[in-house]
């Protein structure tokens, strides 16, 4: 997905087009106005927190339906439930005296079996769509916090040579990284560390970085199959180094499924928030680097540099 922007209202969007030609025919969503399209390169954090404000704001409103599906299923299930209960009662009681009534009982405790089943199901359903929507906010964060802290974030990822002595961040699984940097006081402020998070926060600390021209070390944890990339793909970032910004979430996806690529646990199918800042350094002009590291092995020194 490529990003553009509208020269008329400032307006920045991800497009499937990859040149700004195969947009002409399509008018800015928010002036309306045709070709105005240009390639944006610049920063993306605050569209991004943007969107997640209007985002919220909708999923707030799904969220309430589903609870009013949710609570209304459960009381179907329940009825359906009892009175599944209720019949078989009846049958139990009247199948030694009356063997008509009997089968005629045994009919409506099937149908209403499939009831309880059709309600079970439907009770399920809801609340799968209501899990997956609290999860959705709960990515979010919360909003004001959110936003006090994404300039903090930015700020702090930007003056990281002078607060640690070295122009370096790292990135990687949170908890590993966290780890780390508790090695060394000076450490501590190589990494994104505010107790509120959403994926625009996360971008304002990563291009602060980009701003501050800083490097950012990839810490893998070789025994954490969460907290590492997989050798096939750590291949395809050697070669060619550049490796394009567009590409990288499709091979996320494809080979990185379960790894610090790829998140797919509890029905969720996503970049992982390290996917998403290697993507911003990619997008950035980062390229790549490998070195042997003391502690982790031969090749597995990785950091991202930017561009000369
Ligand atoms: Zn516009």
């Amino acid at each position: 997905m490529h990003t553009f922007q509208c020269r008329s209202c400032a307006f920045v969007g991800q497009f499937g087009a990859s040149y700004v030609y195969e947009l002409a025919g399509k008018p800015c969503p928010k002036c309306k106005k045709f070709g105005e399209w240009q390639d944006y390169k610049d920063e993306m954090a605050p569209t991004i927190l943007a969107r997640e404000d209007e985002k919220l704001e909708r999923l707030r409103i799904d969220q309430q339906q589903l609870v009013v599906r949710r609570d209304k299923c459960q009381l179907e299930f329940t009825a359906a439930a009892e009175a599944r209960q209720a019949l078989e009662s009846r049958y139990e009681r009247l199948v030694k005296v009356d063997a008509v009534q009997a089968a005629k009982l045994m009919n409506d405790l099937f149908k209403a079996t499939m009831r309880l089943v059709t309600a079970g199901n439907d009770l399920e359903d809801a609340s799968a769509q209501l899990k997956d929507v609290d999860e959705e906010i709960d990515n979010l964060g919360n909003r004001s916090a959110v936003k006090k802290d994404a300039p903090v974030a930015y700020a702090n990822a930007r003056n990281v040579q002078q607060t640690s002595g070295k122009n370096k961040l790292y990135i990687g699984s949170r908890q590993y990284v966290s780890l780390h940097a508790r090695k060394s006081p000076k450490k501590k402020f190589r990494i994104l560390d505010v107790p509120n998070w959403s994926p625009g926060l996360n971008v304002s600390w990563v291009e602060g970085g980009i701003r501050a021209k800083a490097q950012f070390k990839i810490k893998l944890n070789q025994g954490d199959q969460y907290a590492d990339i997989p050798p096939k793909v750590l291949q395809l970032f050697q070669d060619p180094a550049n490796y394009n910004a567009d590409d990288f979430f499709k091979l996320c996806k494809a080979q990185g499924k379960g790894s610090l690529l790829w998140y797919d646990k509890d029905g969720a199918e996503r970049p992982t928030w390290t996917a998403l800042e290697i993507w911003c350094l990619l997008r950035a002009g980062y390229t790549f680097r490998f070195a042997d590291s003391k502690t982790d092995g031969a090749g597995r020194k990785i950091v991202l540099m930017p561009p000369l």
